[in-house]
């Protein structure tokens, strides 16, 4: 088990990328075998397509759990694998792998992270959640200087005028986030419903009857601004001529989809945008990479969650060759191995 950082090089036994269903009982499966990872995912939280695609919805096919939401399920395996303290990156993007001169994988993100370690986990699902751009002529030259798809730092908002436009959650999160740092916020969505949270709706219209912030039901026509600052966005009213509305940034949250994304440059085999594994290990064809989860592909392949759970295990028991070569694996039970339970620090109770 080896973990240490070096400047900002951070050095640990796996790098998962993907912090979905799969990866994440990656951690628990590499933990019971010793080996310590890292987690990098584009989203801000853990639980991938369960958390960004249905947190509310209740899935019935995870065995011995007759019914959990999205969010539950992520919940439960967030508790599982807290013995393992897997190190996440979260809102950042797995961009880059490399080997290094030792025959270690270096993986570089979008935010300048740089992980080594000895294994590769792709987990990485559908592949990357990215933002829907909006459809407003232009707005490319402005992205990542005054208009985001997401927040990676609140501080850059304070004291600004933000537009925010959406309906969702992560719109009304965003405005409830920001209101109190930023100099005036405004919600810009098309019609007066929103697919939000009720609870961050309502909050939301609190804060507008408060007169804390502003609420347009309209359509963003286009942008003003040079040199990749916006000035304004120009917003369209029923019924009414189209006006500006000055800000110093648009913040837009209009869903996001899935790309397979860096992945594809990796140097790895790819099938029809699917990793092809080897099933006795989810090895792929470069050794110490392995892929599982919804991102790789086998005969009789079935893209469910159990699968993915079924893949990690048999994946750890792989790692383990690679990371102890040394030591002998040893098959065990959590219900009756003492070594197994200090790892999950519940040997007492077991007694
Ligand atoms: C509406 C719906 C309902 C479903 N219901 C069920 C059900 O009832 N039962 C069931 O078993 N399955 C169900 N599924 C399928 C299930 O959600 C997937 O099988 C499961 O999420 C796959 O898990 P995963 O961890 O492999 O990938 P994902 O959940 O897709 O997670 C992959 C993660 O990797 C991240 N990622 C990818 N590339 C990168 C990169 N380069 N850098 C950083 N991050 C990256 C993504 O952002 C994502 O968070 C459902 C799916 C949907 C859409």
């Amino acid at each position: 088990m080896t973990e240490s950082t070096t400047q900002n090089l951070l050095k640990t036994d796996a790098i998962i990328i993907g912090a979905g269903p799969v990866g994440l009982f990656a951690v628990f499966e590499l933990g019971l075998n010793d080996i310590k990872c890292h987690l990098i995912d584009i989203l801000d939280r853990p639980g991938g397509q369960c958390a960004e695609l249905y947190p509310e919805k209740p899935i019935y096919d995870i065995p011995a759990v007759p019914v959990c939401t999205g969010t539950e399920l992520t919940e439960r395996l967030l508790e599982q694998i807290n013995p393992f303290h897997p190190h996440f990156h979260f809102g950042q993007m797995a961009e880059k792998l490399e080997k290094t001169p030792d025959g270690k994988w270096r993986v570089t993100t979008d935010l300048g992270t740089v992980i080594e370690a000895g294994l590769v986990v792709v987990a990485a699902g559908g592949g990357s959640f990215v933002p829907k751009r909006p459809p407003i002529k232009g707005i490319e030259t402005f992205e990542g200087k005054s208009v985001f798809y997401s927040v990676r730092k609140m501080e850059q908002f304070r004291e600004k005028h933000i537009v925010i436009a959406g309906g969702g959650d992560s719109a009304l999160d965003w405005v409830i986030n920001l209101q109190p740092i930023a100099k005036r916020v405004t919600l810009v969505h098309r019609r007066d419903e929103f697919r939000a949270a009720p609870d961050s709706v309502l909050k939301m219209r609190a804060l507008v009857s408060e007169g804390a912030m502003d609420l347009k039901i309209a359509n963003l026509s286009s942008i003003v601004g040079t040199d990749g600052q916006i000035s304004g966005v120009m917003l369209q009213e029923d019924g009414k001529t189209p006006h500006e509305l000055a800000c110093d940034n648009l913040l837009a949250f209009y869903g996001l989809t899935m790309k397979l994304g860096p992945v594809a440059h990796f140097g790895i085999n790819l099938h029809e945008n699917l990793i092809p594994v080897d099933t006795a290990t989810f090895e792929t064809s470069v050794p110490t990479i392995f892929a599982i989860g919804d991102i790789n592909s086998y005969p009789g392949k079935m893209k469910l969650i159990l699968s993915g759970f079924h893949e990690a295990a048999l994946m750890a028991k792989k790692a383990f060759a690679y990371v102890h070569p040394d030591r002998r694996y040893r098959f065990q039970y959590t219900t009756s191995s003492s070594d197994l339970q200090s790892k999950l620090g519940v040997a007492d109770a077991a007694e």
